[in-house]
C-alpha cells in the first residue's frame, strides 16, 4: 500500500456530518496500526463514534505525538462534485480528490505511511499517533483522549496535527470567544420620545465605544497574528416602529492573540465600557449577559517542534486564522504545531483535493521528524 491508496481506503468511509459515525474507519485504522506493530486501542465515545489511540515503542520515554482527526464536514450540493462523487476517490493529474482529501484523510495517510515505513526501527523514545471524532461535525473528542490520559506527558514531549498548511509551520493562532451586551431603554410613544430612553440610540453608544476599544487593540501586534480584534456581528432591538425601543441586544465576536488569553481580560474590556459610558451618562444602563473565550495556541518559535521541523523543512512559521485541537494537546503539557499537506482553500469544498506531491511531502517530513525525536 502507498500513501495514496490508504488515503483511498480512508476517504471511501462516509464520515461526513454532522451526525458523522467515524467507527467503522476508526476500527480500520486501529487494524492497520496492529498489522505493522503497533498497541492500538478504540475509545468509544458515543454510538458509532470513536477516537484511535495507538503506541510503539511504549515505556522508552515520551516522543512525538502525530494526531489527525477521522470525521469530514458534509459532502453539500452533489451537483457541484464534478471530478468524482464525495466518497468515491479518484487520482487524476497528480491530485486525489474527494471529501477529507486535505482536510485531512490524505494527512491521516501520510501519518500513516510514514509509521508504518518505520515501524521496524527500533525506538528510543515513544511513537503515538492519534486519530480524533468530531473535530469538524461537534463533539471535539480529543478531549476524550486528554481527560482519559490515553496521551500524557509520560507519551509524548511535542506534537504535529497535519490540518493542510501547505507544510509550513503553525505554532500560533488565535483563541476565539463571544459576548452578548444587553442595553437597557425605556419604552414611550415615538411621538413623544423625551419620555423614553432609546435602548438602540444607547447601543450605537456601545458600538462607538468598542471603535475606541479596537483602537487600543491594534496597537499591540503579534509579529504572526497581528492585533487581537473585535466585532459586534449581531444587533437587534425595538418591536414596532412608533415605540422607543426599551431594548438592545448586541452579540460580539472576538480574535484573540496570546497576550490577552486570560479570559478575564476581555471580559474586563466590555464590563469597563460599560462602566465608563455609565459614569458620562447616567441614563446608559447596560450589562453583559454572557462572555466565554477559548485560549490561542502560543507554542514556543524555539521549542522542540519547531526547530525539529523548521530543520526538515525550510519553510515558513506563519500563524493560522483557524482554531485546532493542538490547543487541547498544549494546554495539556505536550506543545503541539500544525503542519500538514494540501492547502486549507481546498478544504470543505466540492470537489476538494489534495496533490500527491504534498502527500509525499507529508509522509517524508513526518517520517525524518520521527526518526530525529523518536528513533
Ligand atoms: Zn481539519
Amino acid at each position: 500500500m502507498t500513501v495514496v491508496d490508504i488515503a483511498k481506503e480512508l476517504i471511501a468511509f462516509d464520515t461526513s456530518g454532522p451526525p458523522a459515525r467515524e467507527q467503522a474507519c476508526a476500527q480500520w485504522i486501529k487494524d492497520f496500526l496492529e498489522d505493522i506493530g503497533f498497541e492500538a486501542e478504540l475509545q468509544v465515545v458515543e454510538k458509532d463514534r470513536a477516537n484511535v489511540i495507538g503506541k510503539i515503542g511504549r515505556g522508552k520515554g515520551p516522543g512525538l505525538v502525530l494526531s489527525g482527526h477521522i470525521d469530514v464536514v458534509l459532502a453539500g450540493d452533489l451537483g457541484l462534485w464534478k471530478v468524482t462523487g464525495p466518497f468515491e476517490p479518484v487520482v487524476k493529474n497528480g491530485k486525489i480528490y474527494g471529501r477529507g482529501a486535505c482536510d485531512m484523510k490524505g494527512p491521516d495517510a501520510c501519518i500513516l505511511q510514514a509509521v508504518k515505513e518505520l515501524a521496524k526501527e527500533s525506538y528510543k523514545r515513544q511513537l503515538s499517533v492519534v486519530f480524533t471524532a468530531g473535530e469538524d461535525t461537534g463533539g471535539w473528542y480529543v478531549t476524550k483522549v486528554l481527560e482519559e490520559e490515553k496521551i500524557t506527558t509520560d507519551d509524548a514531549m511535542c506534537g504535529v496535527i497535519p490540518e493542510p498548511s501547505m507544510m509550513e509551520i503553525i505554532p500560533v493562532h488565535k483563541g476565539s470567544g463571544g459576548a452578548k451586551v444587553l442595553i437597557h431603554g425605556r419604552a414611550a410613544h415615538s411621538s413623544k420620545p423625551e419620555l423614553g430612553i432609546n435602548a438602540n440610540q444607547k447601543a450605537a453608544d456601545y458600538l462607538y465605544a468598542l471603535r475606541g476599544l479596537q483602537s487600543k487593540l491594534d496597537e499591540t501586534r503579534h509579529p504572526l497574528l497581528g492585533p487581537t480584534t473585535v466585532e459586534c456581528t449581531m444587533m437587534n432591538g425595538g418591536f414596532k416602529s412608533n415605540i422607543i425601543p426599551d431594548q438592545a441586544r448586541l452579540t460580539l465576536n472576538f480574535r484573540l492573540i496570546p497576550e490577552h488569553k486570560d479570559p478575564e481580560i476581555s471580559r474586563r474590556w466590555f464590563e469597563d465600557m460599560i462602566a465608563s459610558l455609565s459614569s458620562k451618562d447616567p441614563e446608559f444602563k447596560a450589562e453583559l449577559t454572557s462572555h466565554r473565550a477559548s485560549e490561542p495556541l502560543d507554542v514556543p518559535l524555539d521549542s522542540r517542534i519547531v526547530t525539529t521541523l523548521r530543520d526538515i523543512l525550510g519553510t515558513r512559521i506563519v500563524g493560522a486564522p483557524y482554531y485546532t485541537e493542538a490547543v487541547n494537546y498544549t494546554r495539556a503539557g505536550i506543545p503541539t504545531v500544525i503542519c500538514g499537506p494540501g492547502s486549507i482553500d481546498q478544504a470543505h469544498t466540492p470537489d476538494e483535493y489534495v496533490s500527491l506531491e504534498q502527500l509525499e511531502l507529508g509522509v517524508s517530513t513526518f517520517k525524518e521528524a520521527v526518526k530525529r525525536i523518536c528513533v
